[in-house]
C-alpha cells in the first residue's frame, strides 16, 4: 500500500511518500481502509521529535473509512462498517490497524471527510468545554487561535453552552470566520494587545477561563486575562513550548488554576470516547455544529499540508485523501 514514512525527525521534507507492506490486524484490532485522514498539530510534533516516537513510523492520528478485516476475537465491528478514530498511530496511509476500542461507528448522514475532520479537534473542544473547565452559561471564555481547527469548534460549543466567547486571530479574514462560528468579540492579537483588549471587554474583571493552545507567545498574558480563581487551560504550543513554570505566578495573578490536559486522558475508555464522538455527531446531524474543511490534499502532498499548517495559512480542518 501507499503510505507516508518518517525515517528521521525534522522538517516537512522528512515526510516520504512510498510503498510499504500492508498491515495485518492483530487481536483486538480492525484493519481500516482509509477514505480521509485528519492533519493535526500533534503530527507536526511527532515529525519534529518534540513528542518522540520510535523510528521509522507512519505519522497521523486520525482518519475515517471502512473496516476491511478484523483481527482475532473482534466482535464490535465487522467488514464494511463505516468507522472513524483519533489518537491511533499510522493514519497517513491507505490502510491502518486500529484497536477497536478507539473506533466509533459513523452515522449514515455523515460522510467520511466530515467524520475524519471531527474526531480529534472535535473531541478536544468537547472535553475542554465540558470536562476540563465546564463552562457555565453567562461566563466569559477566551480562546486563542479562534479560527483554527479546535478554535472554530470551541467558539460554536461555547455559544451552545451559553458562554460569552472572546477569540483571538492573526488576520481579519480569520476573525470573520471566528465571528461566523459564534465568537462575540475577536481580537487581532497580531496588531492589538489582547490583554488590554480583554480587560476592556470585561470592564476590568477578566475571564473565567482561557483555552490557550498558542503557548510560548501568549501564556503569560493569558494569566493576566483571568479573573481571580480562573483557570488557564494550556492545551497546545503552536508558537513553541512554554518551558518551566513558577507556581507562584498562579498565586500572584489571583489564586489561579493551571492545567495541561491531553485528549488521551479525556477519552480514557471506550465509553467516554463514544459519548464525546456521539454528541458531536448528533450536533452535526442536527446542524448545531458545522465542521469547516479548509483544505484537502492528496496523501502524497502531506509535506505541503504540514507547511501550510505551520505557516498559519489554514483556518479549520486540513485533510489528506489517500
Ligand atoms: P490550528 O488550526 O489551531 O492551527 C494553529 C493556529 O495557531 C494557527 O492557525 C495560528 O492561528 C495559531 N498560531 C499562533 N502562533 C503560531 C505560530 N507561531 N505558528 C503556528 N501557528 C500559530 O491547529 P489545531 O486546531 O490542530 O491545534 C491547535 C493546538 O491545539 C495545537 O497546538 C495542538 O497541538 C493543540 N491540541 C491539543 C490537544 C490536546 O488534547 N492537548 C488536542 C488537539 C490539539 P492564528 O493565525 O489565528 O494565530
Amino acid at each position: 500500500m501507499k503510505a507516508i514514512q518518517i525515517k528521521k525527525t525534522g522538517g516537512s521534507e522528512v515526510l516520504e511518500y512510498g510503498e510499504v507492506s500492508n498491515p495485518l490486524p492483530g487481536a483486538g484490532e480492525a484493519l481500516v481502509k482509509i477514505e480521509a485522514i485528519g492533519v493535526n498539530f500533534i503530527d507536526v510534533y511527532h515529525r519534529t521529535g518534540l513528542y518522540p516516537l520510535p523510528l521509522p513510523f507512519t505519522p497521523g492520528s486520525e482518519a475515517a473509512g471502512r473496516v476491511a478485516a478484523v483481527g482475532p476475537g473482534v466482535t464490535e465491528v465487522k467488514e464494511g462498517d463505516r468507522v472513524a478514530y483519533a489518537m491511533a498511530r499510522g493514519a497517513y496511509a491507505e490502510y491502518a490497524c486500529v484497536p477497536v476500542r478507539q473506533l466509533v461507528t459513523v452515522p449514515n448522514e455523515i460522510d467520511s471527510r466530515t467524520a475524519a475532520a471531527t474526531m480529534l479537534q472535535g473531541m478536544t473542544a468537547h472535553y475542554l468545554l465540558k470536562s476540563t473547565y465546564p463552562v457555565k452559561s453567562g461566563e466569559t471564555l477566551l480562546i486563542h487561535a479562534a479560527a483554527g481547527g479546535v478554535g472554530l469548534l470551541v467558539c460554536q460549543i461555547g455559544k451552545k453552552l451559553g458562554a460569552r466567547v472572546i477569540g483571538t486571530t492573526s488576520t481579519a479574514e480569520k476573525a470573520a470566520l471566528a465571528r461566523q462560528a459564534g465568537a462575540d468579540e475577536v481580537i487581532l492579537y497580531s496588531t492589538q494587545d489582547f490583554e488590554s483588549e480583554v480587560k476592556r471587554l470585561t470592564d476590568g474583571k477578566g475571564v473565567q477561563v482561557v483555552y490557550d493552545s498558542v503557548g510560548r507567545d501568549t501564556y503569560l498574558k493569558s494569566l493576566n486575562c483571568l479573573a481571580p480563581r480562573g483557570m488557564l487551560v494550556m492545551f497546545g504550543q503552536s508558537s513553541g513550548a512554554v518551558g518551566s513554570f513558577d507556581p507562584l505566578l498562579l498565586s500572584q495573578h489571583g489564586s489561579l488554576f493551571l492545567t495541561r490536559p491531553s485528549l488521551a486522558h479525556y477519552t480514557a475508555n471506550a465509553e467516554e470516547l463514544r459519548w464525546r464522538a456521539g454528541e458531536l455527531f448528533e450536533w452535526i446531524k442536527s446542524g448545531a455544529l458545522k465542521i469547516r474543511i479548509d483544505r484537502t490534499y492528496p496523501l502524497r502532498d502531506a509535506a505541503q499540508a504540514h507547511r501550510d499548517l505551520e505557516a498559519r495559512k489554514t483556518a479549520g480542518k486540513v485533510l489528506l485523501i489517500p
